[in-house]
């Protein structure tokens, strides 16, 4: 179908007002972008979905973000700390589904370092990538994770604005970008990203979001719906939209073609087959949970009554959404430039865009 809608070129000197505009799309122009999504995507050798098996290794923390019942000040949550042979248990389990990489997660706990160091050899012998997402830690923190054998670490801003960042995160942005450069220079892959309907977020920040994320030049990224969580001092605010949502992980496809995209299990929380639009939207990865029943209720990031992604759900939502689970392989002819940003237009990028 031809349509008269042009994405924006996306440049430097316009480039917030383009994010802009597409962030408001619509109807038949976010059709539009979301098909320029999928393009991209397939020209950049991404279009199989990444497959990860995520085990939250602990619920304790040392921070306290607004949105989540894992800060230390909410006395319902039972705590738990998972041990080395529990988590090798369950990666094994991971790695018997054929899935290719173990993420382990938890809240910011430093006693879960020396465990998660043991682990990850033991984990690497199975023939998987680790990935993390422990938090902020020092440099040589990092260093003794990438010496151990992790390949990638997620350490999301949430938002890029300084001031609601220091509300709702309660720690300041610097210093989180601070760790992020920490993770580069250990050695590891970054994936950073945003939360979107926090309080007093406009769309415009949603962009120096974006514009955020382009500056830090992650390997992956990912836009998530904020999701109001008992027991938090958030627990009133309204969710985050989804359109505005899948409408940044579009335009995020666009800006990063080679990224590794989650299509986050907070989307299906919000609405049902939401992943399925996630994937429709550009993304590339789902993560499958295999936390044990008995802890995974107490590990309330996003809500209790959380969407939680088992195997079948992925497959079935891959399937319908005409993909295939695998490996990604970028097309290294396309890798450089990849970024727009650095003076090229979507149309010398993908000339196919307008078309739908
Ligand atoms: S979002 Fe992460 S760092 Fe913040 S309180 Fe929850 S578990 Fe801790």
């Amino acid at each position: 179908m031809k349509t008269n809608h042009r994405i924006p070129l996306i440049s430097p000197p316009q480039a917030k007002a383009d994010i802009l505009h597409l962030l408001h799309a619509r109807d038949e122009l976010q059709q539009h972008l979301f098909h320029s999504a999928r393009q991209v995507r397939q020209q950049a050798g991404m279009a199989l979905v990444k497959l990860r098996g995520v085990i939250e290794i602990s619920n304790y923390c040392q921070k306290a973000c607004g949105y989540c019942a894992i800060r230390p000040q909410n006395c319902t949550l039972e705590r738990f700390r998972m041990d080395t042979d529990t988590i090798i248990a369950v990666a094994h389990d991971i790695a018997s589904e054929g899935i290719t990489t173990v993420f382990l997660q938890s809240g910011q706990d430093p006693k879960v370092d020396d465990i998660v160091c043991e682990a990850i050899p033991a984990i690497r012998e199975l023939g998987v990538e680790v990935l993390l997402n422990l938090g902020e830690k020092s440099l040589s923190t990092y260093e003794r994770y990438a010496a151990a054998g992790a390949g990638s670490y997620i350490l999301k801003f949430e938002t890029a604005d300084p001031i609601l960042h220091q509300q709702v995160i309660c720690s300041p942005l610097s210093e989180r970008l601070q760790c992020a450069e920490w993770i580069k220079q250990a050695g590891m892959q970054l994936g950073t990203g945003n939360i979107i309907g926090l309080p007093n977020q406009t769309v415009e920040s949603v962009a120096e979001d974006i514009l955020l994320a382009l500056r830090m030049a992650p390997d992956f990224v990912s836009s998530s719906p904020f999701i109001p969580n008992e027991h938090t001092p958030l627990q009133d605010h309204p969710h985050g939209s989804l359109e505005l949502t899948l409408n940044a992980i579009a335009v995020c496809r666009l800006l990063f073609p080679h990224a590794l995209i989650p299509a986050v299990s907070a989307l299906e929380k919000l609405e049902p087959d939401g992943q399925l639009r996630g994937l429709n939207a550009g993304a590339n990865v789902m993560t499958i949970n295999f936390t044990p029943k008995d802890l995974r209720d107490s590990y309330a990031i996003y809500s209790q009554g959380r969407f939680v992604v088992k195997l079948d759900h992925a497959h079935n939502t891959i399937a319908r959404a005409g993909l295939t689970p695998g490996r990604p392989q970028p097309d290294v002819y396309l890798q450089k430039p990849a970024n727009p940003m650095c003076g090229q237009t979507l149309d010398q990028l993908f000339p196919t865009r307008g078309t739908a």
